[in-house]
C-alpha cells in the first residue's frame, strides 16, 4: 500500500479547514480503489484565529489528519516546507486551504504520475477575479524573470501539485533560507506534466496577499534565480564611463576651438543628478543580494514549530 501525504498551509483560515477537509475526503473511495493510504498535514502558520482548534475537531474525526503549529507566521514558503518535512508520503501533494486548488483534480493528477511523469504540477489560464493592476505586474514579473534567470518560472504556475517521494527529497535538500517555491520546484528538474485549469475565486476569508507582499515576492523571485541585475550595473558602469569619456574630449575640443569651457551649468547638473542616481540604483541591487547573502549565512531554522499531532 502506498501512501499520499496532502500538505495544506493555513494563515488564518478557520472558516475553510472543516470545508476543505470535507472536499478533501471526497476522494476517499479514489483512495480505496486505488489501495492508497492517505494523511493530511494542516500547518498552522502562526495563525491567530482559531484555525489550529478546527483542525484538532477534524483530527477528532479522522486520525490520518495532522498538525503541525509554527511558533509564529514563518509565511506559505516555510509552511510548506515544514509539511513537506513531516511528510511521509509516497507521494506529495501541496493544496491551499481555500480550496482554490481543487481536491477533486487529484484523481487526475494522481494518473500521470502513473504514466510515468515525476511532478504533475497544475497552473491557471486564466487570471478572472484578479484586479487588473495585479494582472499586468504578475505579467511583467514572468516576462523579466524568465528573460534574466536560467531557471523556467512558468507563468500562472501554483503550488498545487503532485510528487514523487524522489522529488519531494530533492526539494528538501535544497535547505535555502530565503525560498522561492516557484523557481525551486522548477530548479530541482524531472519530467513535470502541467494541468491546466481555470481561475477559481477563494471561497472564504480573504487573500493574504497585498501589492507590496507580491513586489518583495517579485524581487526575491528575481534576486534568487538569477543574477542578471548585478550584471546590468556593472554594463551601466562602463557605458557611463564610456559617455564620460566622450564627453571629456568634447569640452576639451569646444575649449580649444571656441575657448568656451564654462557654460552649460544646467546640462551639469542634470548629469551630476543623473548618474548619482544610477549608482544608487546599482547599489542597491548590490544590495539586494548582500541581503539575502546575509539571511542564508546566518542559518536561521526555516520554521519553529509550537506543536505537533
Ligand atoms: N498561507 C500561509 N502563510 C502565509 C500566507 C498564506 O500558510 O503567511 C496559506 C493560506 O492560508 C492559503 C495559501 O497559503 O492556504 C495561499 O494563500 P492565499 O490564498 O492568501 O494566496 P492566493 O491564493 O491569493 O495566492
Ligand atoms: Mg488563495
Amino acid at each position: 500500500m502506498k501512501l499520499i501525504s496532502a500538505i495544506v498551509p493555513c494563515y488564518n483560515e478557520e472558516e475553510n479547514v472543516s470545508y476543505f477537509y470535507d472536499e478533501f475526503i471526497k476522494n476517499k473511495s479514489f483512495f480505496d480503489a486505488n489501495d492508497l493510504a492517505y494523511e493530511l498535514i494542516y500547518v498552522d502558520d502562526g495563525s491567530s484565529d482559531a484555525t489550529a482548534s478546527e483542525v484538532k475537531k477534524v483530527i477528532g474525526k479522522d486520525s490520518n489528519v495532522h498538525l503541525i503549529s509554527l511558533s509564529r507566521n514563518f509565511g506559505k514558503e516555510s509552511s510548506m516546507y515544514a509539511g513537506m518535512q513531516m511528510a511521509k508520503g509516497d507521494y506529495v501533494v501541496i493544496m491551499d486551504s481555500d480550496l482554490q486548488d481543487p481536491p477533486s483534480l487529484l484523481p487526475e493528477l494522481y494518473g500521470y504520475l502513473q504514466e510515468g511523469y515525476d511532478v504533475a504540477a497544475t497552473r491557471r489560464t486564466t487570471r478572472n477575479g484578479e484586479p487588473p493592476v495585479r494582472s499586468f505586474f504578475a505579467r511583467a514579473f514572468y516576462h523579466i524573470i524568465n528573460k534574466w534567470s536560467q531557471t523556467e518560472i512558468v507563468d500562472g504556475a501554483r503550488d498545487y501539485r503532485l510528487m514523487t517521494r524522489q522529488v519531494v527529497d530533492a526539494v528538501l535538500s535544497m535547505s535555502e533560507y530565503c525560498r522561492f517555491s516557484k523557481g525551486i520546484f522548477s530548479w530541482v528538474g524531472f519530467r513535470t506534466k502541467w494541468v491546466e485549469y481555470e481561475n477559481i475565486e477563494r471561497v472564504k476569508g480573504t487573500t493574504k496577499w497585498n501589492f507590496w507582499s507580491l513586489f518583495t515576492y517579485a524581487m526575491d523571485g528575481i534576486v534568487g534565480f538569477s543574477t542578471a541585475p548585478l550584471k546590468i550595473a556593472s554594463i551601466t558602469g562602463s557605458v557611463f564611463c564610456l559617455i564620460s569619456v566622450i564627453m571629456i574630449i568634447f569640452t576639451i575640443v569646444r575649449k580649444l576651438a571656441f575657448g568656451d569651457p564654462t557654460s552649460g551649468w544646467p546640462s551639469l547638473v542634470c548629469i551630476i543628478f543623473l548618474v548619482s542616481g544610477v549608482q544608487m540604483l546599482c547599489l542597491g541591487a548590490v544590495g539586494q543580494y548582500l541581503e539575502k547573502t546575509y539571511l542564508e549565512v546566518k542559518h536561521r531554522p526555516i520554521y519553529i514549530i509550537k506543536e505537533k499531532m
